[in-house]
């Protein structure tokens, strides 16, 4: 590449809940010579970034990654695990998008509803569930229309301990969530728990992942019409050979197996905490600046704040004004529109990061 391509590296430096913010060498890491899907080298870095991937999941089982962003898992995750009935939690957008998509590939549903900022919680989903009417249930790990994490650990427990409840599969949407929250695939004895690359991950769109257990394999052999791109069978059956059916998005597999080494090397618990601290300190930081919080306390999330406009503020100026600075947050999503922004503290973002961001709204609010 020639230098005049990469001569500035001044850009706005992403603050909102993805695509996040990905470092340099993660965007150098894709501009590899291209091979092809079927060449050894191309199963060699596949097989690589499995193992890799089995760690950050906690499984032993498999990781399937597939060209298409998270939403290609959600529609994969209702189509292979479900003959009979899906129970949608819903506590925000991302958990209702996971019921439309659900109903429109066509599967019967309920949904079990919390208000938006509340946490989807066991003791409900338990509820729901006595008369064994379903096979399958989804829920989001960390909600990041409002800034949630439920409690997957305990809701998954509450699912098994249901009457047939070792017969639901339990499918978590973790987009937000993965790498940046603790999940414990094996541990959690979860069924799908899938994440996109541009969130978390820190590593540019266009990759989906989803840990999958034996047991959904076996559900998915139970159903016929699974589609075809999306197939858990035929994903399984390509895996064995380190290949997808179709053309993976190979730059993207090489920043991908960068991006796993350095997420590795970091260590889980030391990412984990790195979450935490920027999460305390946004909190910390919106309750000296008179705002409070949109999530119900203790259901906090890790990698993205939501914070009420209390102060009444222009959140299109605030952002005006940070764009001007080389940073960007985010409006509340969809009806929480200017009743809430904001603040992804997600991936590769660092204290330091946080600490000039959070100077900056101080600027605009003392303007
Ligand atoms: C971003 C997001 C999605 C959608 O992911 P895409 O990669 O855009 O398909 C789904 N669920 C949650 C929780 C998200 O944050």
């Amino acid at each position: 590449m020639s230098d005049s391509t990469r001569s500035s590296d001044r850009h706005i430096k992403l603050f909102i809940p993805g695509p996040t913010e990905v470092r340099r060498e993660i965007l150098d890491a894709q501009t590899q010579w291209m091979i092809g899907h079927r060449m050894p080298e191309s199963a060699e870095l596949f097989g690589r970034i499995q193992g890799k991937l089995r760690q950050i999941f906690a499984t032993e089982q498999r990781v399937y990654v597939n060209a298409s962003s998270g939403t290609g898992m959600q529609e994969a995750a209702v189509r292979n695990c479900s003959r009979k009935r899906v129970l949608n939690c819903v506590n925000g957008a991302f958990a209702d998008r996971w019921r439309e998509v659900t109903e429109g590939n066509g599967k019967a549903n309920a949904v079990l509803e919390f208000d938006w900022g509340r946490p989807v919680t066991p003791e409900a989903v338990s509820g729901r569930l006595q008369n064994d009417e379903f096979d399958a249930i989804t829920v989001v790990h960390n909600e990041t229309s409002t800034g949630v994490t439920s409690p997957i650990r305990e809701i998954a427990q509450a699912v098994r301990s249901a009457p047939g409840g070792k017969e639901i599969m339990i499918l978590v949407d973790s987009v937000s969530g993965l790498s940046g929250a603790p999940l414990e695939f094996d541990a959690w004895d979860l069924d799908v728990a899938l994440t996109s690359s541009q969130k978390a991950f820190a590593l540019p769109a266009g990759l989906a992942l989803a840990a999958v257990s034996d047991r959904a394999l076996q559900r998915a052999s139970e159903i016929p019409d699974r589609g075809y791109y999306f197939d858990f069978l035929l994903l399984e059956k390509y895996l064995e050979r380190n290949q997808t059916p179709a053309t993976p998005a190979i730059s993207l597999m090489y920043a991908l197996d960068r991006q796993l080494d350095d997420m590795l090397a970091e260590g889980m618990e030391n990412r984990f905490q790195r979450h935490l601290a920027m999460r305390d300190r946004t909190i910390a930081w919106s309750a000296d600046h008179d705002f409070t919080l949109f999530a119900a306390k203790g259901y906090e999330s890790p990698t993205v704040t939501c914070i009420n406009n209390d102060r009444g503020i222009d959140i299109g100026a605030l952002n005006q004004y940070l764009r001007s600075r080389d940073m960007i947050i985010s409006n509340g999503y969809g009806p929480l529109k200017g009743k809430n922004f904001r603040i992804a503290h997600m991936g590769d973002i660092q204290m330091e990061d946080l600490n000039e961001l959070l100077d900056a709204i101080e600027a605009f609010l003392l303007k």
